[in-house]
């Protein structure tokens, strides 16, 4: 029901210019009081966040089943633990995080003091996508909060249940008047964005990633865009082609396919592809048994329109693995469609479900090639145990991540920043990364005043003469 997307029908008052400007000035006071520039204070909601994700895990795990029918496994693991690690992370590591970078010294600045040091911005803005409806909000804010900024937190109007929950139980921890939520659909997130934010860290899709950029452009407000995209599986016949099709099923299966960096689409020959279907319906046996609808593991897709969007793509196309869907409950079979034409419509756009369409080629030359044809990926798949393709999808091909031999686990990696590139997103996040994008790096020097420096400054002084332009 798209109705959800409206303000009132969330049970809270409309969000509106109103309500959007009075909590952006409410952040500006709270920002301007200084009190988040403590350390200790931005501890204490980090820690805070800890709490709300540990005391309301029932909460949480029946809001985002309500949203998603997503095993409660999974919300653990995924949208509870995953962010609990994380602030932890920045709990335990914001006295180095916060230090400031000394610059090294030359003979040029030998005699002062320069170093770096991490601002806040201000106030923030952090927009949410349904699909980890409680990680996508929350992990950048836990960056944010660390950085020292006050954060409006804006979550997905397509988990309504999530969105409510958050709004509802998070101000019992964390401070409301740093930390507001802002609850609403398309037409509150532009009120909200027609107001003026210090940062925006945006996670949705390329589309609306590009109004959301055009609205920060009028305050030249730096951006994070966290986007989407088809993410590209290559395999080649020295893969380990069982397991490979093992990890591909799993990634397109989780959360119903509705991750940003699942496989969207296999390039193999046909030869690897006989092989892999083979695997592929053995591995959804091995996770799901002979009936996936009655299987509590498998989750279901948002809602009608996703529904009615990927069963349309699957129109004409040569079915090799499938079963029925059923619009009751938003259930789409997992599904491996075969002959797959690159002007077909499901080559067109993210799929963002449990499908998978295979496009043959015939060497790894034109899969790289049929890669930078199109927009840069999110994440790119490579399985092979050939050093000469590894090393050739490196060096030619650009995508915000590449993973060899499996897929979706470089997003867990520790370390590793988490972003796209081109159209798959601006910046990245992820444990100190997600300081560091909510951080400006401000320049600062001091200089002494004795006269001994000042003559050794003397070149810069006007008149000039031939002496103190020579090198
Ligand atoms: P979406 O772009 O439709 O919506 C994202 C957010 O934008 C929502 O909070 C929504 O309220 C807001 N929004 C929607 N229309 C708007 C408008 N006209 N003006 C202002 N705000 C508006 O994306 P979605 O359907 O929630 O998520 C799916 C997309 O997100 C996919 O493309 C997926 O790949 C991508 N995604 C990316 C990541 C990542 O980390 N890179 C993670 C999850 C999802």
């Amino acid at each position: 029901n798209l109705d959800v997307t409206q303000g009132d029908s969330f049970g809270f008052e409309k969000y509106s210019m109103c309500k959007a400007l009075n909590m952006v000035q409410s952040a500006r006071r709270a920002f301007a009081s200084n009190k988040t520039r403590s350390t200790k204070f931005r501890k204490t909601q980090l820690k805070e966040l800890v709490k709300f994700l540990e005391k309301e895990e029932k909460a949480l795990c029946t809001a985002v089943y309500d949203d998603l029918k997503k095993p409660k496994a999974e919300t653990i693991l995924h949208e509870i633990l995953t962010v609990i690690k994380e602030a932890r992370e920045a709990v335990n590591s914001l006295q180095s995080w916060v230090k400031p970078t000394t610059v090294k010294s030359t003979i040029v600045n030998s005699l002062d003091t320069v170093k770096i040091l991490d601002e806040p911005y201000g106030v923030t803005l952090v927009i949410g996508a349904w699909n980890f409806p409680v990680h996508l909000t929350l992990l950048p804010v836990i960056g944010a909060i660390a950085a020292g900024n006050c954060v409006v937190i804006k979550p997905s109007e397509h988990a309504p249940a999530t969105a409510r929950a958050i709004a509802s139980l998070l101000p019992k921890y964390i401070d409301s008047e740093c930390y507001p939520v802002y609850l609403g659909g398309v037409e509150e997130t532009s009120e909200l964005l027609k107001q003026k934010f210090d940062y925006i860290f945006f996670t949705g899709s390329p589309s609306i990633g590009k109004l959301v950029h055009q609205a920060a452009s009028q305050n030249l407000t730096p951006v994070t865009l966290e986007l989407g995209g088809k993410s590209p599986v290559y395999i080649d016949n020295t893969a380990n082609l069982k397991l490979a099709a093992k990890r591909i099923m799993w990634g397109k299966t989780q959360n119903c396919g509705q991750i940003c960096v699942a496989p969207d689409y296999v390039l193999c020959s046909k030869e690897v592809q006989d092989k892999f279907l083979k695997y592929a319906q053995a591995a959804l046996h091995q996770f799901y048994g002979d009936n996936v609808r009655e299987n509590g593991d498998f989750g279901r897709i948002i809602n009608q329109h996703h529904f009615h969007r990927l069963t349309g793509l699957l129109r004409d196309q040569k079915v090799a693995i499938g079963g029925p869907s059923d619009p009751k409950d938003h259930f789409v079979h997992p599904t491996i469609v075969t002959d797959v034409h690159p002007d077909d419509a499901i080559m067109q756009e993210e799929i963002f479900g449990p499908i998978l369409p295979i496009v043959t080629v015939e060497s790894y030359e034109e899969a790289i090639n049929f890669i930078n044809q199109r927009e840069k990926p999110l994440a790119l798949y490579v399985f092979t145990g050939c050093k000469k393709v590894k090393k050739a999808f490196l060096r030619e091909t650009s995508s915000g991540a590449v993973l060899i031999n499996d897929v979706l686990m470089h997003s867990v990696a520790d370390g590793l920043p988490f972003g796209g590139v081109g159209n798959s997103g601006i910046g990245a996040y992820h444990g100190k990364h997600t300081f560091d994008t909510f951080s400006h790096k401000k320049a600062v020097m001091e200089r002494g005043t004795s006269m001994l420096i000042d003559k050794i400054d003397s070149i810069r002084y006007p008149p000039y003469n031939n002496t103190k332009t020579k090198l």
